[in-house]
This record gives C-alpha cells, sequence and structure tokens, in this order.
C-alpha cells in the first residue's frame, strides 16, 4: 500500500506538487486545495481565484529525522460581491507565515526548549537562533484558545533557559489533547509564582476543576502556585528534573562519605564503603520521599 505523501505531512487541505528526498531534508511545493480566501474587507469567504501570490518557505515536524521544508504557493482570491472586488491572498491555519513554519513545528520547538536552551534547539533541529527566539516571543504572553477544551486532565509547567549558564528563564504551560498530543496552552516572560498562579486562577472554574495532575520541575513557584490554586490536583515532579537532583544528592552523599573515611582509593574494603554510601542514600531517600510513613513510596535499588 503506497501512504500519500499528504497524509505523512499531516495537514488539512493541501496537496503535494512536487517532493525532493534527499539525505538530509525532505522539500515539498504544495498548493492548498481549500479554494478560498478570508476577505479582508468584511470577513466573508471569497471564492473567484484570481492569481497566485508570493511562495512561503516554512518548515515543518521532521520526517524520519530529515527536516521538512514546505513551499506553498499562495493563492490571491476576489470577493464579487464586495464593494470594490478586493482580492485578498488566502492564509492558512495551520502555519505561521512570520514565524516562517507549521504551528505544529513551532510548538514542536517549544517542547524542545523545556529544560534546554535555545542554543541546544537551535543546534539539534537546524533552525537558526533568531528563528527560535521569534518563535518563543511569539508564544510569550499568547494563550490559546480555551473554549477548545472540554477538559484539561493534565497540566505541565515547564521552565526554558533563554541561554546556556544564564538566569533567564520563560515559563511554558502545556497540555494533552484527546489523541494524548501536547499542546502549548500559554508561554509567560518570567517564572515567578504569581505569574502562574494569576494565569491558573484565569482558566474558568468550571474547566480548573477538571485539571487532574500538574507536572512540573521542582520549582517551588511552580509548586506553591499548583497548590494554591489547584488544591484537587496532585503535583507530579518533573522526572528528568527528579533523576537529576536524585543523582547530585547521591553525588553528595557519596563525597561526603569519602572524606569521613578517608580517601576512596584506600579503604580497607572499597565495598564496604560503597555498601555505606548506598545505604545512607537509600535511608535519605526513605526520609526525603517517605516522610518515615511506611514503605510505600520508598526508592528501591
Ligand atoms: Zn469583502
Amino acid at each position: 500500500m503506497q501512504v500519500p505523501i499528504e497524509q505523512l505531512l499531516g495537514l488539512p487541505g493541501i496537496q503535494v506538487l512536487n517532493a525532493e528526498i534527499t539525505e538530509h531534508e525532505i522539500k515539498c511545493d504544495i498548493e492548498s486545495t481549500r479554494g478560498y480566501s478570508i476577505c479582508h474587507q468584511c470577513g466573508q469567504k471569497a471564492t473567484r481565484f484570481l492569481e497566485h501570490g508570493e511562495t512561503l518557505t516554512l518548515r515543518h515536524l521532521p520526517i524520519c529525522e530529515k527536516d521538512v521544508s514546505l513551499s506553498p504557493k499562495t493563492k490571491r482570491y476576489r470577493r464579487l460581491d464586495c464593494y470594490g472586488r478586493p482580492t485578498t491572498t488566502e492564509r492558512c491555519g495551520w502555519y505561521d507565515a512570520d514565524a516562517k513554519c507549521a504551528k505544529a513545528f513551532a510548538e514542536f520547538l517549544l517542547r524542545a526548549l523545556v529544560n534546554s536552551t535555545i542554543s541546544d534547539v537551535s543546534l539539534n533541529y537546524h533552525v537558526p537562533c533568531d528563528r527560535v527566539r521569534s518563535v518563543l516571543s511569539r508564544y510569550v504572553k499568547g494563550e490559546v484558545d480555551r473554549n477548545q477544551f472540554g477538559h484539561l486532565r493534565q497540566i505541565g509547567l515547564d521552565e526554558i533557559s533563554l541561554l546556556k549558564g544564564h538566569g533567564d528563564f520563560v515559563t511554558n504551560v502545556s497540555t494533552r489533547d484527546d489523541q494524548e498530543k501536547p499542546l502549548v496552552l500559554a508561554v509567560f516572560e518570567d517564572r515567578k509564582k504569581e505569574t502562574i498562579a494569576a494565569f491558573l486562577n484565569s482558566i474558568p472554574e468550571q474547566l480548573r476543576a477538571t485539571i487532574e495532575e500538574v507536572c512540573t520541575d521542582l520549582y517551588e513557584g511552580f509548586i506553591n502556585a499548583a497548590e494554591e490554586v489547584l488544591p484537587q490536583a496532585k503535583v507530579l515532579g518533573d522526572r528528568f528534573r527528579v533523576a537529576k537532583l536524585y543523582r547530585a544528592a547521591f553525588d553528595d552523599l557519596r563525597k561526603k562519605e569519602m572524606k569521613e573515611t578517608g580517601s576512596a582509593f584506600q579503604p580497607l574494603s572499597p565495598h564496604l564503603v560503597g555498601f555505606k554510601w548506598l545505604r545512607s542514600f537509600r535511608t535519605l531517600m526513605a526520609q526525603d520521599i517517605g516522610g518515615g510513613h511506611g514503605d510505600s513510596q520508598r526508592t528501591t535499588f
């Protein structure tokens, strides 16, 4: 069975006119099959095709690790019923012409930025730093239409570092749709507790009540905001961050124990030393996450 390339691209109302597949890249010339634009004068459908407009160049989600670049030939339509019979270039909802990418790719970049930096994302996905920054700034303070959600079972609060080793952070608020696909709800230009709390409070009460889980890194401001505004929701630590902190705690403890027992290279029994700090670490973790109340939450190694 042959799968049409349109299906792989997963975009509504387009047809691929030509595709060029190289080792690292897929380039497609495409055009819209919708058949109208929205008249800039009256907001109604303009259906009389007049001519082709400019050809855009847009990045889209990678396929099989190949960068995907789409070149839609825009179409201009005239609305005959409108005064002066104005023409309007068709713009499709799936792309952001100013950000030069499909909206799915913009959201992909935003997700890639979680716990990462602009320079890393730029390098990994072959997008110029300026472009990543522009996608981010377009989404900063931007919020999606909440009316499209019947429920918000799970939301994520993640920080994005603007520069490597730099103290500037923005906050990415995300959720998952009914198909478990991650969606960006909002991006804020700081990571203050007040900002996040205000956002959570601005979600209509009925919709807010449907939030069961908040996944967040271990930043106190996020946790406090979530606990304050969403008392019904379970706050879950970000796995990546938790693992990193556990490793750091593990390492600190190992160093401390080594200091107490002398050089790591001259112990009476290296196995015994290892055993000791492993045990201490387990005790620490049990106290830390189990709170000393039973074994149910204890981490086992
Ligand atoms: Zn009109």
